[in-house]
């Protein structure tokens, strides 16, 4: 189970995140909405310290990190758990294929090789792309980029993938090969936090849909309630340009 309890984040006088709390149980695929500027990236980068929360407390299974006095050891086993796949990939761009799915299991897992090996290729078949294990990053599609991106999360065998706009840099007609993989994924099993600007997408895939605004929950709930029927003024204004 991931437990984010309220979680406060400022940059300067601005506070982008004033105090969230949500529960996250195995399997769950929650999707993050809201408008431009209403906290979800900086919320999603929170949970892995990527970036640092001023207040409040982290909990991802056994790993329970009060934010405010994180040590580096808190920090490194909150990253231990989690995995993020990128808007824009962030991939090794000298590496093959291969060796960037395998870069956190050799490097950071410290696995030998020929296991590494073993997992990476079978999460590239999962994604498709075993017949590009050996090409650079720079020979493939943005999507294939991405499917790269996701195989090498899955690789780290994470508690929870967080995903942050995984398709916001892509041409529309590479949107779908990215949305069918991370679709797939959900099906089997895997815990997933998703922030995303794709709404139909969100609908099919979550079990629980976040809507923020301003740094806040504004309304949360199963994607059909929320889509179908909003409480909150926000969230109909918000959704009435998507239906
Ligand atoms: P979008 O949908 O446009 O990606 P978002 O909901 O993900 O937006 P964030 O990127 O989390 O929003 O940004 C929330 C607020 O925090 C914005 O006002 C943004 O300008 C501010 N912000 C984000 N990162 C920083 C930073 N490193 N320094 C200062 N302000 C920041």
């Amino acid at each position: 189970m991931i437990q984010l309890r309220n979680i406060r984040k400022t940059y300067g006088k601005h506070s982008v995140l004033n105090g969230i709390n949500i529960t996250v149980e195995k399997g769950d695929v929650i999707a993050i909405l809201g408008p431009s500027g209403s906290g979800k990236t900086t919320l999603l980068r929170c949970i892995n310290f990527l970036e640092h929360p001023n207040e409040g407390e982290i909990t991802i299974g056994e790993v329970a990190v009060d934010c405010k006095h994180a040590s580096k050891k808190d920090v490194l086993a909150l990253r231990r758990k989690t995995a993020m796949v990128f808007q824009h990939y962030n991939l090794f761009k000298h590496k093959t294929v291969l060796q960037n799915v395998m870069e956190g299991l050799t490097v950071v897992q410290k696995m030998p090789a020929e296991e590494a090996r073993e997992i990476s290729l079978l999460m590239l078949a999962k994604v498709g792309l075993t017949h590009k294990a050996d090409s650079y990053p720079s020979q493939l599609s943005g999507g294939q980029q991405q499917r790269v991106g996701i195989a090498r999360a899955l690789a780290l065998n994470p508690e929870v993938i967080l995903f942050d706009e995984p398709t916001s840099s892509l041409d529309p007609e590479l949107v779908g090969e990215v949305l069918t993989v991370i679709q797939n994924i959900a099906q089997e099993g895997v815990t997933m936090i998703v922030v995303t600007h794709e709404m139909g997408f969100a609908r099919d895939i979550s079990n629980h849909i976040v809507f923020m605004e301003e740094g806040r929950i504004i309304e949360e709930g199963k994607p059909q309630d929320i889509f179908n029927a909003p409480k909150e003024e926000r969230t109909k204004q918000f959704f009435k340009r998507f239906t």
